[in-house]
């Protein structure tokens, strides 16, 4: 029985829209029964591109198949493929607000590490993530690629730089990566700090631009700020706040308890030529410009704003 079936083509194969699950095709009704391994049939025409065909499934295998043709462009939902899978859990989501009541109710006690079932892994006035260094092995994200550069040396380069200044400045510091996130059942680590920020380039396949994600409401203002300073200098395009559920659910914030904001930033997307040139020569004016806004946000430190990126 045939069946029509749409996905996108992907090394060859089709990646079903329905079930992501890669199939391979053959034009032979009955391809993998027959003695001879027949062909694979030719998708290289239409390779990345999203088509429809018709055959029947058996498996990961679709006989008999035929290409009935492209699937006209739809409105293309951007999808930041640099945050796949990096949500949190709704455990961790429960975990958190759980030490967020408790501190509430002890009365915003947040200066202090507190004991028992509110004890912290650490305390700083900021966090830093580097978005993707050091992921664990069961973790494949490695982030968003371009042909200059790779999201995952990219985001360690600013996270070490702001964390440099921050501390020369007298901020302290939580320097951390992607190390930080856990297995489901595993609650991970937990930090204490006014401002967490995670550092990332977006690269969803679309144009895309600069963005920030933030799990709460009172994270906004904190967040207006950034994109005010950061547009003293980026000229490209902005996404929404949030335009991703997995900007709004990042696992990373399932790790902070913090007084004032936590924040992911997409400092530009690595799937746009004209963002990823500007971007490469300023990975480290970069982390400047994050440690500016967290001195500035923490009240601490009076790190300046480095101004326009000067080529040395
Ligand atoms: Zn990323």
């Amino acid at each position: 029985m045939s069946d029509e079936y749409a996905g996108v083509v992907k090394d060859g194969n089709l990646l079903l829209d329905d079930t992501d699950k890669v199939v391979e095709t053959y034009s032979h009704p009955d391809a993998p029964m027959v003695a001879e391994t027949p062909e694979k049939l030719d998708l290289s025409e239409y390779e990345g591109e999203h088509i429809n065909v018709k055959g029947s499934l058996y498996g990961n295998q679709l006989w008999g198949a035929e290409v009935l043709g492209p699937i006209a462009d739809v409105e293309e939902t951007p999808n930041s493929s640099c945050l796949e899978g990096e949500q949190m859990s709704p455990e961790q989501i429960a975990r958190k607000r759980a030490y967020e009541d408790a501190l509430e109710a002890q009365d915003e006690n947040l200066g202090l590490t507190t004991a028992g079932p509110l004890a912290f892994d650490g305390t700083a006035d900021v966090l830093i993530q580097a978005g993707h260094f050091r992921h664990h092995s069961w973790d494949h994200n490695t982030g968003a690629e371009s042909s200059i550069g790779r999201e995952i040396d990219w985001t360690p380069i600013v996270t070490d730089e702001a964390t440099r200044i921050l501390e020369e400045a007298g901020v302290s510091v939580i320097k951390t990566d992607a190390s930080l996130k856990t297995h489901s059942g595993d609650p991970g680590k937990i930090f204490k700090v006014s401002i967490a920020v995670f550092i990332h380039f977006d690269g969803s396949g679309g144009v895309t631009g600069a963005s920030i994600g933030y799990d709460h409401d009172s994270d906004k203002p904190a967040a207006d700020v950034w994109k005010e300073i950061f547009s003293r200098y980026w000229n490209f395009r902005w996404m929404d706040d949030n335009y991703t559920d997995a900007e709004h659910f990042y696992y990373g914030f399932a790790h902070t308890i913090t007084s004032d904001a936590e924040l992911l930033l997409e400092l530009g997307d690595l799937d746009t030529i004209q963002q990823e040139q500007w971007l490469k020569p300023r990975l480290k004016w970069l982390g400047a410009l994050v440690a500016h806004f967290l001195s500035q946000r923490v009240g601490k430190g009076n790190v300046p704003d480095p101004g326009p990126f000067q080529v040395t």
